[in-house]
């Protein structure tokens, strides 16, 4: 149990099942605020990492032994596990090795197949690039359209932005749940309507969504979905794609060879049925199992419960980092998830970055591989805090008095 009374929400409680959290960093305890780049990883978690690789350890699918048939059998269970996580059927869940191959898997099958001359593909101006760069090159191989949906940061996401660049040449709309940068919750079930009206295909980059909130892909409507294992308190080496069962049927392999097939003739090769026929080769067997049991160790929280805690600790970091003069929030608009960006008047990110983390504070500074969003507001880089299940308000405290050290330092006080 992760909440000692199972009704309150005890942070500490979860925080203690975190070694990394309860290390020193320069000889300061950890304040770990770049959850939005990677997750930490509970006990739970780590022990199953050892216990799969020590003694259930085997490749799965192709023995009959008894440690291949048991390996085999926790892949598949954690395909179900997931597939419940996302209330999606397990032939629609396929295994990749993180998000940025889920997304690059669908530029080239689907794309290379369906997508023609002068069709279009609508983005916004929010994506990381592995949302951005597979689509921009499939559109210059095609010699197809990419429009940009702008929005202002410090908004609400309109989806009048998405539906005024729509035409009949519209083939995809694609989109993150939540944006890595500015935390912006997007209309996900309003958009993927719109797509399906316009007779569009959507796919949602759930890379910052799945790791805050339940996702219902059915209730949502989308074609395709996905997100990484590292970022839900698993390891890295696995992420999720969810993609529409009638699609992934039409559409052609990504890679090919083992695994994959349902026959090889010397002259002709069929396929398996999907998922696996987008499972080429050995898979990531362990961390693949170990997702799965990531994925247990939030149930046993609650996305929900872990959701209300995290808007409040948001809330809480916003005012305090609002109240500083001198530090701008970037995206401005209170209803995000997980991240806040800013810049301040006085310094660098980079150089915020390298002196909060002398204090024991880890934040992120760059573009956060998301240039074109930095490009159209004119920005270099931002600073990010970001949470999860285990941060406190206190590490926004830390961050806070360590900001105060910067302005300290460039001569801001
Ligand atoms: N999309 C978003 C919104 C992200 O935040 C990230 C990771 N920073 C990715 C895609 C790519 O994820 P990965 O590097 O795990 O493939």
């Amino acid at each position: 149990m992760l909440t000692k009374d199972k009704k309150t929400y005890d942070v500490d409680f979860i925080k203690s099942q975190f070694p990394a959290l309860n290390r020193k960093v320069w000889d300061k305890p950890l304040c770990y605020l770049d959850s939005a780049a990677s997750m930490q990883k509970p006990k739970m978690v780590l022990d199953s990492i050892v216990n799969n690789y020590s003694v259930n350890y085997s490749n799965v699918h192709r023995g009959l032994h008894f440690l291949s048939e048991q390996a085999t059998i926790s892949y598949e269970n954690s395909r179900v596990n997931v597939s419940k996580f996302l209330n999606a059927s397990e032939s629609e869940i396929i295994f990749t090795s993180g998000a940025t191959a889920a997304i690059n898997l669908i530029a080239y099958s689907w794309g290379n197949t369906s997508l023609k001359k002068d069709d279009e593909i609508i983005l916004t101006i929010a994506e990381h690039h592995a949302n951005f760069v597979p689509w921009q090159n499939l559109a210059h191989s095609k010699e197809a359209k990419l429009r940009i949906a702008y929005f202002n940061p410090d908004d609400e996401f309109d989806i009048e932005e998405i539906k005024k660049l729509a035409t009949d040449k519209t083939k995809l709309i694609a989109f993150p749940h939540v944006s890595n940068v500015l935390g912006t919750i997007f209309p996900v079930k309003e958009i993927c309507q719109f797509a399906k009206e316009i007779g569009a295909i959507s796919f949602v980059d759930g890379c910052q969504g799945a790791i805050h909130f339940g996702v219902d892909v059915k209730n949502l409507g989308c074609d395709f979905y996905c997100f990484s294992g590292h970022k839900l308190y698993g390891p890295t080496g696995v992420g999720v794609l969810y993609g529409n069962y009638e699609i992934l049927d039409k559409i052609p392999p990504f890679l090919y060879g083992g695994d994959m097939i349902d026959e090889v003739k010397i002259n002709k090769t069929t396929f398996a049925d999907p998922p696996l026929k987008f499972e080429a080769g050995t898979p990531p067997i362990v961390p693949a199992i170990v997702l799965g049991v990531a994925i247990d160790w939030v149930n046993t929280i609650g996305l929900d419960k872990i959701f209300e805690h995290e808007k409040k600790v948001i809330e809480y970091g916003f005012e305090k980092l609002d109240s500083i003069n001198g530090v701008n929030i970037f995206g401005k608009n209170k209803n995000k998830a997980g991240v806040i960006s800013f810049v301040m008047d006085c310094a660098h990110s980079h150089d915020i970055a390298t002196i909060v983390d002398r204090e024991g504070v880890a934040v992120r500074a760059g573009h956060h591989c998301a240039q074109p969003l930095m490009e159209a507001f004119n920005l270099v880089s931002t600073t990010r805090a970001s949470v999860g299940s285990y941060t406190s308000f206190s590490d926004f405290d830390r961050l806070a008095d360590s900001l105060i050290k910067v302005k300290k330092i460039f001569g801001d006080l």
